[in-house]
């Protein structure tokens, strides 16, 4: 894979809409750096640092962390990349705040808006249940653990995480609506936006890569 020019690049989707995925499809294929804000403020709360702590029952109650508080976290990650490095952003910016603060300091040329529909996401999330000490998930509609409840790898039981209870994920929803739909229409008019629609991943991503590797490069190694 080679990348002909720097790479500045966000996903968006509501929580749930395969982001993660997604993401993971595009740093392989891309060799992109992937930011992950979800990420580092779940490692904060593992670590139980002093931030991680802070930001616990507000990730637990599926409201968003202060946008200086994530702003701060991100631009520092992105300054400590190498100079020159292409990355995609997932996860941040979620309010049109966050959006400038990351304008001030970079300017995103790509912005990948995965388009799932809510009762699809709603599904998805109450289904996903988690091994916690390896973070195995499993989902009870197309990935379900050979015993109900348990861990197939240690017999463990397994948990629903804080955040994918069905009146969390209501919010979580919610919260996409009211504060990061702005977002989306932030970049639409700056001429960054593009929208995949659909319910499966497996059936969007052939979109997402056609138009990356157009935009970027040429990708020929094959996914897992
Ligand atoms: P995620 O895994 O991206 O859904 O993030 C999990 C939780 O972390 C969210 O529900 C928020 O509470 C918090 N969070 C992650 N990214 C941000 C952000 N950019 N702004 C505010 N809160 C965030």
């Amino acid at each position: 894979m080679v990348l002909h020019r720097i790479v500045r690049a966000v996903i968006m989707g509501p929580p749930g809409s395969g982001k993660g995925t997604v993401s993971s499809r595009i740093t392989k294929c891309f060799g992109l750096t992937h930011i992950s804000s979800g990420d580092i403020l779940r490692a904060n709360i593992n670590a139980k640092t002093e931030l991680g702590l802070l930001m616990k029952s507000c990730i637990d109650q599926g409201q968003l962390v202060p946008d200086d508080v994530i702003a701060r976290i991100i631009l520092k990650d992105l300054k400590s990349l190498e100079q020159g490095s292409s990355w995609l952003l997932d996860g941040f910016p979620r309010t049109v705040s966050q959006a400038e603060s990351l304008d001030d300091a970079h300017s995103v040329d790509t912005v990948i808006n995965l388009n799932v529909p809510f009762q699809t996401i709603k599904q998805r999330l109450t289904s996903r249940w988690t091994h916690l000490p390896s973070g195995r998930v499993y989902n009870v509609d197309f990935n379900p653990p050979k015993v109900p409840g348990f861990d197939d790898v240690t017999g463990e039981p397994l948990v629903q995480r804080d955040d994918d209870k069905p009146e969390t994920v209501t919010r979580r929803l919610k919260a996409y609506e009211t504060q990061t739909e702005p977002v989306l229409e932030y970049y639409r008019s700056k001429g960054v936006l593009e929208t995949f629609t659909g319910t499966e991943t497996n059936k969007i991503w052939p979109h997402i890569e056609a138009f990356l590797q157009k935009k970027f490069s040429m990708c020929n190694q094959n996914l897992a």
